[in-house]
């Protein structure tokens, strides 16, 4: 393989969590081990903690920083890490889905009070459609958190994936002691506040050594030696392979916002998460060795300030080398394109690259000739697949309010649909234009955007919908139902044909009535 040495040092993965759980105060603590920033406070939470559009966008107006903020590359111990973030609201989900197509592993935190939230049960759909590969990080064991054992048996069920704790706490809230280390065999002393250094790890591979019994009260050294026979009769043992495949997961205990068990957490990381592998494309799978370019567009980022309306158009390399000011196969528009100023965020500072490997993230300056989904080759025509749109959860109608402005609403809606804020429907036949979101919040940035964008004023009317599937199936059939379902047919921005349901029942109704055609609550149809 020709870029073998660049690809093989490169770990590509984000942070998920739902809102709270600590996801920014463990990127902040990940980001001054690898020497990204210096100072703690450095990274600025991307949560929204206002539910208004004006917080929002005040937020956004902020970041520039959230551009240099949504890839963070560091190296630590001879690996470089990229770490993606995705948005700290619910009513970003979908942007946070997208992410996940892009990195090749996933750490989830937890917290240890609330146990697996709503949330963090999505996101994991999202990876076990991929198989991504997860570690388990279970935060806030300086508070009285749920039994451990409870909590493993809870991720397992609710996550649907088999846990192996590499980590386990001896006792937790205000009697937190620390951590035994399974992996590594030692034991590491909680001290609140302070940061975990290596003199705080004494090995300890066998734990009927009488330093147990000397730094432990009897009860406690009791349950460790209970705790940890039981773990490992009752938990396969850490394999690297069942992990790889996404099938186990590790599981580390610790407390983010006092620095403790995340270099465990770290050190660990380095030296099992996946390097950049193969991928999935329309024509055959894509080797990451590949001596030629490929890489696909998974988010795209408006500069929301009025006076500079361009946009930032992340790409994920996928195999051989992307090169500054080379021309690159624009597979959708059947075109040729090259970028003279591609940044990598190198230390939370834009930088202009010339040259990137798989696994890395690139922003490329767009004027519009991006979506998200987008392939870009050497020439070769094919597009990556796995880069789905998920069912919307609100359904809205799009009510032009001048219609002087007709055009530019036209232009607006396409082009914030095309970066991914909202999946626009249009009627099977007809001109009405549906808008799909998971959050109110995002009609309300849809809004604000295309007026003081686009100067296109418009209003919304909420429809009785619950869910967006595509239908596939007999094509006869397909055209009978809609026929007869035309009020609930529209297309997607592919030209999909999809039924809005209105309610669970509906939907089965359809279901059992129209046995040849299959309902699908993604884009992405097998
Ligand atoms: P995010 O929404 O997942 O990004 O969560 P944040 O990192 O912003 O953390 C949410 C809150 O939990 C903040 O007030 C943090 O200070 C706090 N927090 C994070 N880690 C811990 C921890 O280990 N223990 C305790 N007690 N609080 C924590």
């Amino acid at each position: 393989m020709k870029y073998s040495s660049e690809i093989n040092k490169r770990k590509t993965f984000a942070i998920i969590a739902h809102p709270d759980a600590g996801k920014t105060t463990l990127t902040e603590k990940f980001l001054l081990f690898g020497g990204a920033i210096q100072t703690a406070g450095a990274v600025k939470s991307n949560k929204i903690k206002k539910h208004t559009t004006s917080d929002f966008m005040e937020i956004e107006r902020q970041r520039g920083i959230s551009v240099a903020t949504s890839v963070m590359t560091f190296e630590y111990r001879d690996v470089l890490v990229n770490l993606l973030d995705t948005p700290g609201h619910k009513d970003f989900a979908e942007d946070t889905y997208r992410t996940l197509t892009a990195v090749d592993s996933v750490v989830l935190v937890i917290d240890c009070v609330k146990g697996v939230e709503e949330q963090t049960e999505k996101l994991m759909e999202v990876c076990r459609m991929r198989d991504t590969p997860v570690i388990i990080f279970v935060n806030k064991m300086d508070r009285d958190g749920k039994n451990p054992f409870d909590l493993l048996d809870e991720l397992e069920e609710k996550l649907n994936i088999k846990v192996r704790p590499l980590s386990w706490p001896i006792n937790g809230g205000t009697d937190f002691k620390g951590v035994y280390n399974l992996y590594n065999k030692s034991f590491v002393s909680f001290l609140p506040n302070k940061k975990a250094t290596d003199d705080d790890i004494v090995p300890l591979a066998d734990l009927s050594s009488s330093y147990v019994d000397e730094h432990f009260s009897a009860k406690d050294a009791a349950q460790l030696r209970n705790d940890v026979e039981l773990i490992e009769g009752v938990y396969d043992p850490f394999d690297n392979k069942p992990y790889l495949e996404g099938k186990q997961a590790p599981v580390f205990f610790g407390s983010a916002v006092n620095n403790f068990g995340v270099k465990d957490l770290l050190d660990t990381f380095v030296e099992i998460a996946p390097v950049p592998r193969d991928r999935e494309a329309s024509t055959r799978p894509i080797a990451v060795g590949e001596d030629k370019f490929s890489g696909f567009i998974f988010k795209i980022h408006a500069n929301l300030d009025p006076r500079h309306r361009d946009r930032i158009a992340f790409l994920r390399v996928c195999s051989g080398r992307f090169e500054r000011n080379k021309f690159y196969h624009h597979v959708r528009l059947d075109k040729d394109v090259r970028f003279s100023n591609p940044y990598t965020f190198l230390a939370r500072e834009k930088n202009v690259v010339d040259d990137a490997y798989p696994g890395d993230v690139v922003g490329l300056f767009d004027t519009g000739n991006f979506k998200i989904g987008d392939t870009l080759t050497e020439g070769e025509s094919f597009y990556f697949t796995g880069i789905p749109s998920f069912s919307p959860e609100l359904f809205k109608e799009l009510v032009n309010k001048d219609p002087m402005k007709t055009k530019q609403l036209e232009k607006g809606i396409r082009q914030l649909t095309d970066e991914g804020v909202a999946q626009l429907f249009t009627q099977h036949g007809g001109n009405r234009k549906i808008i799909g979101c998971v959050g109110d919040l995002q009609f309300e940035v849809i809004q604000y955007r295309l007026l003081q964008e686009y100067g296109a004023a418009c209003q919304f009317n909420t429809l009785p919908f619950y869910k967006a599937c595509w239908i596939t199936g007999n094509k006869q059939k397909i055209e009978e139902f809609t026929r007869f379902k035309q009020a609930n047919i529209v297309e997607d921005k592919d030209g999909h044909l999809v039924y809005l349901a209105q309610s669970e029942w509906y939907l089965n109704t359809e279901r059992t009535n129209n046995p040849e055609i299959e309902f699908h609550f993604t884009s992405e149809i097998h």
